[in-house]
This record gives C-alpha cells, sequence and structure tokens, in this order.
C-alpha cells in the first residue's frame, strides 16, 4: 500500500534493523523500545490488522504463530518468556495500520496494560 510505513520497510524502501526475514515475513526492531528486546514480526502482503485477518490468511497467521515468533523467541534467547501484543484499532492502540505483533522481551512485564 503506498502510504504504509511497514509496506516501505517491508519493500526495503525505509532501513529498519531486520531480526528475520522469508517470504512471507519480515521481523525488525521497534524504533522506540519497550524492552530490552522489541521486535515487530509483520507480513509482507498489506494487511490491516488481526480484525481484518480472514480464513484466507489461516496460513500466514499459523506461520507467524507457529514458526516465525519461537524462532525469534529461541534466537534472541528469550528462554525466560515473553510477551506477544497485537494493538488493534483505535480502542487497541494501534498507530499504524498494517498488521503486526510486538515481541517484547528480556524484563518481567506487568499486567494489566494501560
Ligand atoms: P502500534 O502502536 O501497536 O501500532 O505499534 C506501532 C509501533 O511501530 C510502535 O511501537 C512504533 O515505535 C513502531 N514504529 C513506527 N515506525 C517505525 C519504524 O519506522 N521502524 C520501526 N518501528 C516503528
Amino acid at each position: 500500500m503506498a502510504d504504509c510505513i511497514f509496506c516501505k520497510i517491508a519493500a526495503k524502501e525505509i532501513p529498519a534493523t531486520v531480526v528475520y526475514e522469508d517470504q512471507l515475513v519480515l521481523a525488525f526492531k521497534d524504533l522506540e523500545p519497550q524492552a530490552p528486546f522489541h521486535a515487530l514480526v509483520i507480513p509482507k502482503k498489506h494487511i490491516e490488522s488481526v480484525g481484518t485477518l480472514t480464513p484466507e490468511d489461516k496460513e500466514l497467521a499459523g506461520h507467524i504463530m507457529c514458526e516465525v515468533i519461537p524462532a525469534i523467541a529461541k534466537e534472541n534467547k528469550l528462554d525466560n518468556g515473553f510477551r506477544v501484543v497485537a494493538n488493534t484499532g483505535e480502542d487497541g492502540g494501534q498507530t499504524v495500520k498494517h498488521l503486526h505483533f510486538h515481541v517484547l522481551g528480556g524484563r518481567s512485564m506487568q499486567w494489566p496494560p494501560g
């Protein structure tokens, strides 16, 4: 999508610190890290949010959850645990309208979120 910053990162038009990449998915360090490890996992194709996923995206979503995020956690030694967050829509606090999963680790997390 022309005006989407994460599409531009996926297309390598905007630089990012990449921590994982395959044909379908890119993961890169968040610009404003909220934990010692903070990466964003995105599909390379534009999907707005968890709220707009469809059954057609089942394989992609499963790949992200079952393969990509566990691999990132292992590679970055988040053995003591980590948090996965997908802010969704306005009330969910989503600021970038391209589906992304925050992967945060390296410190103890609090609950509930704000
Ligand atoms: P959201 O608030 O859940 O939509 O998260 C968007 C995230 O994208 C925030 O944590 C931002 O710090 C991060 N972000 C925005 N622009 C960039 C960028 O160009 N590179 C890396 N992270 C970014």
